[in-house]
C-alpha cells in the first residue's frame, strides 16, 4: 500500500481531532479526501506527512512507519500544505533551488528547470514569488512538492481560491502528474473528486463516514457525490 492508516486518533489536549480513523490507499490511485471544515482533513495530511505525531495508531507511506522510519516516509512523499506556505520574497528558482538543496538533490539546477516545464512556469520562472498570481504560486507549490520526484502526493485543498480558468489548469496538471504517483488530495469541490479521482473518503469530525466511493461506479448508478456526502455528514434533511 501507498498510504497505510491503522486506527489513527489525534488530540489538540481535549479536542478530538480524528477518532481512530483507517483507510488505505494503494498505488497509482487518485484519491478525493472530503470533509465539511474543521472534520480532521488537514490534521490527517500533516501526520501522513510526518509534520505531526499521531496521539495513537499507526500510519505508514510506501512501507516505511511515519514514527519509527520518518526520513524515508518523507523521502515518498511530496506535499502542497493548505494555503501554500511559500518564501514570497524569494525568486522563483532561488526557491526551488533551495528546497532541492533541503532534499539533496543531484544535478539540482538542471531538475528545477524540468520542473519549471513540467508545471507550465516558464513564463513566470524569472519573477519573485510575491509577485506571481495564485494560480502560479499553485505551480510554484506543485514544483517543490515533485522535485525529489516522490511516489506520493499530498495535496492540501490545492484548487481552493482559483479562478475558474486557473482551476481548469490546475486540476489538468494533477492528473497529468498523477499518472506515475499515488494522489492524495482535499477540496470541497465534489465536481471536482468525480472529475479527477478514482476513489475518495469522507470525514466528519475525526470519523470516516464513508470509505472507498468509486467515482466510476458512482457515475454509472447517476449518484451524485453530493447527495452522498451530504447525506453521511447529516445535512440531507437540514435545508
Ligand atoms: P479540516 O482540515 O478538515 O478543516 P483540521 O484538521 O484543520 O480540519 O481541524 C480539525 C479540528 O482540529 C478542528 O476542530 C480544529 O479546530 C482542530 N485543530 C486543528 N489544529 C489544531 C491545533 N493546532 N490546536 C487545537 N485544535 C486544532
Ligand atoms: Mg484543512
Amino acid at each position: 500500500m501507498s498510504i497505510s492508516v491503522q486506527n489513527v486518533s489525534k488530540r489538540y489536549g481535549t479536542q478530538v481531532a480524528l477518532n481512530r480513523v483507517s483507510f488505505e490507499i494503494g498505488p497509482g490511485k487518485i484519491v478525493g479526501f472530503l470533509g465539511p471544515n474543521g472534520a480532521g482533513k488537514s490534521t490527517m495530511m500533516k501526520i501522513i506527512t510526518c509534520y505531526i505525531p499521531p496521539s495513537d495508531g499507526r500510519v505508514s507511506v510506501c512501507g516505511h512507519d511515519v514514527m519509527e522510519d520518518s526520513i524515508n516516509a518523507r523521502k515518498c512523499i511530496g506535499y502542497l500544505p493548505e494555503h501554500n506556505p511559500l518564501y514570497t520574497d524569494m525568486y522563483v528558482r532561488e526557491y526551488l533551488t533551495f528546497v532541492g538543496g533541503i532534499h539533496k538533490i543531484p544535478n539540482v539546477k538542471q531538475r528545477v528547470e524540468e520542473m519549471i516545464d513540467t508545471v507550465g512556469l516558464t513564463v513566470e520562472a524569472h519573477k519573485k514569488i510575491e509577485t506571481l498570481s495564485k494560480g502560479y504560486r499553485q505551480r510554484v507549490g506543485l514544483a517543490q512538492a515533485l522535485l525529489h520526484d516522490p511516489k506520493v502526493l499530498i495535496l492540501d485543498e490545492p484548487t481552493s481560491g482559483l479562478d475558474p480558468n486557473q482551476l481548469a489548469e490546475i486540476r489538468e496538471l494533477i492528473v497529468k502528474i498523477g499518472r506515475q504517483k499515488t494522489v492524495m488530495l482535499s477540496t470541497h469541490i465534489m465536481q471536482e473528486v468525480e472529475a479527477m479521482c478514482d476513489h475518495a473518503l469522507i470525514i466528519d469530525r475525526g470519523n470516516i463516514v464513508a470509505e472507498n466511493l468509486v467515482m466510476s461506479q458512482l457515475a454509472q448508478s447517476n449518484r451524485k457525490l453530493e447527495d452522498i456526502f451530504k447525506e453521511v455528514t447529516g445535512k440531507a434533511h437540514a435545508l
